[in-house]
């Protein structure tokens, strides 16, 4: 499938639809999901446009990788989580939603489950505090 210039993450990208970014670089970007499964649910993408894993340039996926280890710490430490997942779907069958290349990063805690992907809108207000303890913890 060609890359779709309309989806939401390219759209982030262009400034032409909101996020609560966390953390921003020349290749990457970070910002709350707005459908978490937990609270603190952060995505990292390339500002490269590729639809998936088997898409991107490998040092773009480098450079990208290194912000989800940049940004795995934060949300650990903002979040107070002893475990952090990272989940990343390629395709629809896998249940890929958003056809723009992305890293989960969910907090993960012994007794604490995640919820439904992509489900449940959450309260921005809410959002912006979480990417604030984000932020706060990359500073
Ligand atoms: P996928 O299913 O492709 O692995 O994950 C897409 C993720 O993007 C889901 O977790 C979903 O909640 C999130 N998402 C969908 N639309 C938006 C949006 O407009 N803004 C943000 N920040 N996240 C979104």
């Amino acid at each position: 499938m060609a890359y779709n210039l309309d989806n939401i993450f390219a759209k982030i990208l262009r400034g032409e639809a909101p996020a609560f970014k966390v953390y921003e670089d020349d290749y990457s970007l970070a910002f709350m999901d707005v459908m978490p499964q937990v609270e603190g649910h952060t995505l990292v993408i390339p500002k490269d446009p590729a639809e998936n894993l088997h898409d991107v340039d490998p040092i773009i996926l480098g450079h990208t990788m290194a912000t989800v280890q940049r940004v795995a710490a934060a949300v650990k430490q903002a979040f107070v989580a002893p475990g952090i997942m990272i989940a990343q779907l390629n395709g629809a069958p896998a249940g890929q939603t958003v056809f723009h290349l992305h890293f989960h990063i969910l907090p993960r805690a012994d007794g604490l489950d995640i919820g439904m992907h992509a489900r449940d809108m959450a309260d921005f207000a809410l959002l912006e505090t979480h990417a604030q303890r984000v932020r706060a913890a990359l500073a």
